[in-house]
């Protein structure tokens, strides 16, 4: 069966992988499962070129396809802040309840139409042929008034959905692989890879 490597250390974005790509004829390893070590500099201007930067290490170290992702929040009010940032957006080790409470503050007086964001993620596969396809998906929505919801991570308890009238922290996990970034991201690069 052929080996697939996702360039992550993250549990829960692994079993969201294997969730979407478990009809591949594939198996898919983590980099630690796989038995990849690297300190991947993350140097790139954009999502895309931050992920083509992991999954090629990744290929070229181990022979095998590689693939990697790079997502973040862009809030178009902020020039699209933190957008490729997002992670180490007032320090890596800062909470998010202090990081979202941040950005509710620079929105302070901001109207719902200039609240607009949105979530994006770059997905690459790098193929030991030296080839390398890049997707994206994103998943639209507005910054909130406050905090809402328990499910997520990081900025979705300030992501707002308009459409479900809640935030993406109160969505279940399902449902949100519906919609999010991430999963239409991930179904893209699947037919890349059929
Ligand atoms: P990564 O590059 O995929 O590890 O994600 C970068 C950062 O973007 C995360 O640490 C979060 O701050 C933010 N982010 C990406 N996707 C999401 C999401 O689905 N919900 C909330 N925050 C997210």
């Amino acid at each position: 069966m052929k080996k697939i490597i996702f360039a992550t250390g993250n549990a829960g974005k692994m079993k969201e992988i294997r969730e979407i790509l478990k009809d591949l004829d594939a198996e898919v390893l983590s980099m630690k499962e796989a038995g990849v070590e690297a300190d991947i500099v993350e140097d790139g201007k954009t999502f895309e070129e931050n992920a083509v930067i992991k999954a090629k290490t990744v290929c070229e170290l181990t022979g095998e396809i590689a693939l990697a992702d790079d997502s973040g929040l862009e809030i178009d009010y902020l020039n699209k802040e933190p957008g490729i940032y997002s992670a180490r957006y007032m320090g890596e080790d800062t909470s998010y309840r202090i990081k979202n409470a941040n950005l509710i503050e620079r929105l302070e007086g901001v109207p719902d139409e200039k609240r607009t964001a949105r979530f994006v993620c770059a997905i690459a596969a790098a193929f030991p042929d030296g080839t390398v396809k890049t997707v994206r998906g994103t998943m639209e929505g507005r910054i909130g008034y406050e905090e809402a919801g328990e499910n997520g991570f990081g900025y979705d308890p300030i992501f707002y959905l308009p459409e479900y009238d809640c935030s993406s922290a109160e969505l279940s996990m399902e449902e949100k692989n519906k919609i999010s970034h991430r999963g239409k991201a991930l179904r893209a690069i699947k037919e890349e890879l059929l």
